[in-house]
């Protein structure tokens, strides 16, 4: 804050950056629990909900390896939205999860069924590798569930050449809304 400016005026101040975030869930009523994370962003401090994807429904996969293997669990729901936001992206980080934790999320293993996945994809263009945080998202171009409704929203975020190394992979998109 600059001298003679007041709070909320240096709030108001605080850079915006475009991050998107993908949602996913397989436990319980996963459209509920991304309309219900899609609420809990929105009222993030200094963040404003931009865009919303289609919702998506996918079979699990465990894309961590080069080669694709079904995984178990239930089928996803799934779908990105675009926040504009003033936080960091490690208070993003910290807020996703705390929205994670809220929605019930236990990890008891790699790959686990969740009650609610948030990953952070794109912040702006920034290019972080922290322990706790690596944007953009390590394994996002491995995965239709992410590239397609990603594409859906921002077009110039996705290559065709990267939708075309996941179109194999099953992914429906719902007639229901997010939001
Ligand atoms: P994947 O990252 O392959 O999608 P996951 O979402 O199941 O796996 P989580 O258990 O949700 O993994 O998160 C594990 C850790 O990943 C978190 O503790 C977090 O610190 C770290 N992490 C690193 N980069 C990111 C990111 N871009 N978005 C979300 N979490 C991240
Ligand atoms: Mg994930
Ligand atoms: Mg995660």
């Amino acid at each position: 804050m600059r001298a003679g400016e007041s709070p909320s005026e240096a709030v108001s101040k605080a850079p915006r950056v475009r991050a998107y975030v993908a949602l996913g869930a397989n436990v319980g009523d996963g459209v509920v629990a991304l309309r219900l994370a899609v609420m809990a962003m929105s009222r993030l401090p200094l963040t404003q909900l931009r865009q919303a994807s289609s919702l998506y429904k996918t079979a699990p996969i465990d894309t961590d390896s080069t080669t694709e293997v079904p995984a178990s669990g239930a089928d996803y729901i799934n779908a990105v939205v675009a926040l504009e936001t003033g936080l960091t992206a490690p208070a993003l980080l910290a807020q996703l999860q705390r929205i994670e934790q809220g929605a019930g999320r236990e990890r008891p293993y790699r790959n686990a069924p969740r009650t609610l996945d948030l990953d952070l994809l794109l912040y702006g263009s920034a290019r972080i590798d922290s322990v706790r945080l690596t944007v953009p998202h390590p394994r996002m171009l491995q995965r239709a569930f992410v590239l397609v409704p990603l594409a859906e929203i921002s077009p110039s975020s996705v290559g065709i050449e990267q939708l075309q190394a996941v179109q194999h992979q099953v992914i429906e998109r719902l007639n229901e809304l997010l939001m």
